[in-house]
């Protein structure tokens, strides 16, 4: 089988590429080991930049018909508010913050991908990738069997642990957080209701609460010493009794809880020869901020669209070379807030945390800071690193 371009992993990222590339009438092929999308919701909320940027694509519309329309985001100590971001006076045509699981992200792109007559291959493993002087040879077991598939491109949508980083031989710097973290999606009774994004520096550690789209349903992110495998609805009610308001949080149903460890890497190239990173495979960091999966697809956006201009011979092969030159310096500015975010969070001494306190207090009420504060979150300051 022959393709211009192979891409491993059908996450958001291979999926944003795929339909970038199949807009632009490339041919392109979607290999995923997984047999379905993930059920699991992750990256629970997308960007104002994001958005305008999958405007492009089409689907920045059906993701906001289906999402939760938010425009505030707060850090507090319990129940007083130290700080609030607003995002609907944003520069951008999606001045909000969308929440909506990754799950439906994901359904939404597939969506999208077949009805521009693309697809997915499902269940799909790439064993192997060699580079040779005319492009990439893959080798892919399936329930059929094996198959060789010849690209001139290969793209690493294959997340953290992409084998298209480790063949091309890209390192993968960075490190591991000591906490753990409990994720859970919630039915609860809050007494903030449906309206903010919260994030609560406690005396115990943070937690974040984040609205969903179903009525009553909230994301609970927090960092533990020692999480449970499976954190048990009396595990997050006791979470938030000690981190969140005083009072009025009655958690009604778990619907989905897991636990996981924070990383925080960038791969040293984005290419190497033919082969290419993005999202979760060229940079990974702390969840707080919500910039994970939103970095990632506007990598794919952009290199979409640079991969067309070369394919269609409209560009040079060196043009390519532009694609780390813009997105690096855009995944280590998300890795330096997202890191500043974790340690402001996390921090256990008492006079440091009080000090923290009262800076945020003074944050808030310089409106220019804010201003830049919130131009930072929405994506909406790097916007240059994705335009070409
Ligand atoms: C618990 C958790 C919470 C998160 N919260 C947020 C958040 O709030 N906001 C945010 O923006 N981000 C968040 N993220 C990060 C977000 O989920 C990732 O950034 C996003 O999924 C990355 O997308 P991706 O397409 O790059 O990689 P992935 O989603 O990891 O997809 C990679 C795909 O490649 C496939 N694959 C790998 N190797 C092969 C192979 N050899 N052959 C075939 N297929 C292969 C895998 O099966 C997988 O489906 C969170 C992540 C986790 C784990």
């Amino acid at each position: 089988m022959k393709t211009d371009v192979l891409i491993i992993g059908a996450g958001p990222t291979g999926l944003a590429l795929a339909l970038s590339l199949k807009e632009a009438g490339i041919d392109c092929i979607v290999v995923e080991r997984r047999l379905d999308i993930e059920n699991t919701s992750r990256a629970a909320v997308i960007h104002a930049h994001t958005l305008d940027v999958l405007d492009e694509l089409g689907v920045a519309q059906p993701l906001v018909e289906k999402g939760l329309k938010l425009t505030r985001f707060c850090m507090r100590d319990r129940g007083q508010k130290l700080l609030q971001l607003n995002f609907d006076k944003l520069p951008t045509e999606h001045p909000f913050l969308l929440m909506i699981p990754q799950d439906c992200t994901e359904r939404i792109l597939l969506e999208a991908l077949l009805n521009a007559g693309g697809m997915v291959r499902w269940g799909a493993t790439v064993e192997a990738i060699e580079q040779t002087p005319e492009g990439v040879t893959a080798r892919i077991a399936s329930s059929q069997g094996v198959n060789v598939i010849q690209a001139r491109y290969t793209i690493g949508a294959d997340g953290m642990h992409s084998l298209v980083r480790q063949t091309a031989g890209i390192g993968f710097a960075g490190g591991t957080y000591e906490e753990s973290f409990i994720l859970a999606d919630v039915d609860m009774d809050w007494p903030l209701g449906q309206s903010e994004v919260s994030l609560f520096l406690s005396p115990e550690g943070m937690v974040v609460v984040a609205p969903l789209p179903e009525e009553n349903r909230y994301r609970i992110v927090a960092a533990v010493d020692t999480a449970p495998e499976h954190p048990q609805l009396a595990d997050i009610q006791a979470l938030l009794d000690s981190r969140g308001p005083e009072y009025g949080t009655k958690v009604r149903s778990v619907i989905w809880s897991s636990r996981f460890r924070v990383h925080h890497r960038l791969a040293e190239r984005y290419s190497k020869g033919r082969l290419f990173l993005m999202g979760d495979a060229a940079h990974v960091h702390s969840p707080a901020g919500g910039q994970g999966m939103n970095t990632g697809l506007v990598d794919a956006c952009l290199l979409g669209r640079m991969l067309a201009d070369v394919l269609s011979g409209r560009c040079d092969e060196r043009y390519l070379d532009c694609y780390e030159l813009k997105r690096k310096p855009a995944a280590e500015e998300v890795l330096r807030i997202a890191g500043r975010l974790m340690g402001m969070a996390t921090m256990q001494n008492a006079v440091k945390r009080r000090a923290r306190n009262i800076v945020l207090r003074i944050l808030n009420r310089l409106p220019s800071l804010k201003r830049k504060l919130e131009m930072n979150l929405s994506g909406l300051s790097r916007k240059y690193a994705a335009k070409i």
